[in-house]
């Protein structure tokens, strides 16, 4: 349980980037929490093309197989013409995970499921103040800790 006095690693914001490094960094047992201004998490978004560097990610995650069963596999890239002809084909299917289409919201769900809700502190906007005291940074919040 983290409290206020816990020292942690402080995310600023609780979209898919923040919530990857903080659950990468809880799985290394590294005490994080993400500080999130909005004041629910919803599932917003579009549909992600969701890269092979970034699948290989979820793999080291442990999210792989359930980001596939959200999503579909990309083998290719096709650009085309408005006439239809083929310009350019790149295939992404010869790397060691793969290229995926996925909606951001299930992405946000398999990353935010993963963590207690307690390392993610909503309505807690960061403000831009940082202060350097030897080795230590302070960072000023616009509201204290719980
Ligand atoms: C239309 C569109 C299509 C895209 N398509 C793709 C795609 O196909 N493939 C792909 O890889 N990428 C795509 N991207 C880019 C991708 O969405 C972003 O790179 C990615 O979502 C960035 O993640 P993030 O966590 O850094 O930021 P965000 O998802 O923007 O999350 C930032 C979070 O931080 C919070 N926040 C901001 N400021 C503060 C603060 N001061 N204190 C506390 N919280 C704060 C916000 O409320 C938000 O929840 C697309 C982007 C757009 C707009």
């Amino acid at each position: 349980m983290l409290d206020r006095t816990t020292p942690h690693i402080a995310i600023a914001g609780g979209g898919i980037g923040g919530l990857a490094v903080a659950l990468a960094l809880h799985q290394q047992g590294t005490p994080v929490r993400v500080y999130e201004k909005a004041a629910k998490l919803t599932e917003v978004g579009a549909g992600l093309s969701v890269w092979n560097n970034a699948t290989h990610v979820l793999k080291a995650l442990g999210l792989l197989n359930a980001a596939i069963a959200k999503g579909q596999v990309i083998t290719q890239l096709v650009l085309k013409s408005e006439d239809g002809k083929v310009l350019n084909r790149t295939w992404v299917n010869q790397y060691a995970t793969p290229a995926l289409g996925m909606h951001r919201a299930d992405l946000h769900t398999l990353l935010r499921q993963q963590l207690s809700p307690n390392r993610i502190q909503l309505n807690h906007t960061f403000q831009r103040r940082y202060e350097q005291v030897g080795q230590k940074v302070h960072v000023s919040s616009s509201r204290l800790l719980p």
